[in-house]
């Protein structure tokens, strides 16, 4: 057999298993775990290949969702987050009504296109009722202009169809780990964090007429890349219309504060959730995927490298600086020290250097979701 030593033989010839997966899409368990294990010159291919498909698919634009952090109030007792029921070090506190209606009219007024609510997990009937009205007033002050992400938890199917019909329309809600055993690792064995649960719950928002996100964190203690591949093959097969995952980082103040002997270092966690983002683009080239501020807690460029490598939602932080130490998810959260207004400018920047172009003033619906909503039609 004869071995050329041109360079780019060298590199097709490595290339082939990955670039066969990836042009045949055999997006099989055992692939997806090539793929994700892939190092070097292979790694960067996956990346590319994702970026491109990107362009070809819902082009350069990034749409934005003003991030408004409700409150850390929280039922939940995750062993992973920074806002748990147990953490007592947390001072507790909630946003006013005019400070929300106000996050809201900073985001229409710097043409965001869309906000995110998101908080702690509450179930009882002022906060639903509450809930309910503030999807409406910001719909009233907005012309109905402003698009609305709720992400607020395990919640009833009448609450869903609740929010559903004041106005919301995308919903967050993050599986953590479709793997059931995993799952029960991550959480505490009360009766309140069951994964059935947490899956119906998916399913009933998405009867309810939201276009479903959900995501995972990548790195957390006991996963494995088995569980990471059967996590994609989850969101194919739930068919959701957005994913937000990033890296899993610890916080001081939970059960998980310390790394496992072999857990990934935040790099590699970093690394190993640009290679999801990618993956994901290319299994589902249509699907709304979110460049997560995990990201960026580990580098400074993280988003923008998660841009080009096939996500297309940013989520600037717009709730009112005071409150931003008291949503601290993990350790070093960044702009936790900044106000709404530093926020769009830094980033308008920053994506200038991912060749990536804002969609001001749209709200960026999932493609996939509309593509489905047609076919009903
Ligand atoms: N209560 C809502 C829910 O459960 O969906 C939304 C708020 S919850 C804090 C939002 C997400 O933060 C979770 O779904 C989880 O994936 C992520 N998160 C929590 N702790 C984290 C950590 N230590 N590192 C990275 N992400 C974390």
């Amino acid at each position: 057999m004869h071995f050329s030593k041109n360079m780019s033989n060298v590199y097709l010839c490595l290339m082939q298993p990955v670039k066969e997966i990836i042009d045949q899409n055999l997006f099989t368990a055992e692939n997806l775990v090539t793929l994700l294990s892939a190092k070097g010159e292979d790694g960067l291919y996956i990346l590319k290949k994702a970026g491109e498909l990107k362009l070809k698919t819902v082009g350069n634009k990034v749409y934005f969702r003003g991030l408004i952090e409700l409150s850390n109030v929280c039922e939940k007792d995750c062993l992973y987050c920074g806002i748990r029921r147990s953490n007592i070090a947390v001072e507790r506190y909630n946003l006013t009504d005019e400070e929300v209606l106000g996050a809201a009219c900073f985001a229409f007024e710097e043409r965001y296109g869309s906000i995110v609510i998101q908080s702690g997990e509450v179930t009882n009937e002022p906060f639903v009722a509450r809930i309910e009205r503030l999807i409406k007033n910001i719909k009233a002050l907005s012309d109905n202009k402003l698009g609305i992400t709720l992400s607020l938890g395990e919640q009833t199917e009448e609450v869903y169809r609740r929010w559903f019909i004041a106005g919301a329309h995308r919903y967050l809600l993050r599986i953590e780990s479709s793997n059931p055993e995993l799952y029960r690792k991550l959480h505490p064995d009360d009766g309140h964090h069951l994964y059935e649960k947490r899956l119906a719950s998916l399913k009933i928002m998405k009867k309810a007429g939201f276009q479903a996100g959900t995501g995972i964190m990548i790195g957390t203690p006991y996963q494995t890349m088995e569980d990471l591949a059967n996590d994609l093959l989850f969101f194919r097969d739930f068919d959701v219309d957005m994913v937000g995952m990033g890296p899993f980082i610890e916080h001081d103040d939970t059960p998980f504060k310390n790394p496992l002997p072999e857990s990934l270092s935040l790099p590699e966690r970093f690394n190993l959730s640009l290679k999801m983002v990618a993956i994901l683009r290319l299994m589902m080239p249509d699907i709304n995927i979110a460049a997560t501020t995990a990201l960026q807690a580990i580098d400074p460029l993280g988003r923008e490298k998660a841009v080009k490598a096939g996500a297309n939602i940013i989520m600037p932080n717009i709730t009112p600086g005071k409150y931003r130490n008291n949503y601290l998810l993990y350790n070093n959260k960044p702009c936790t020290n900044e106000e709404p207004e530093q926020c769009g400018g830094c980033l308008d920047a920053r994506l200038s250097l991912a060749d990536s172009e804002i969609g001001y003033g749209e709200w960026g619906d999932s493609e996939h979701f509309k593509k489905k909503a047609k076919g009903k039609s």
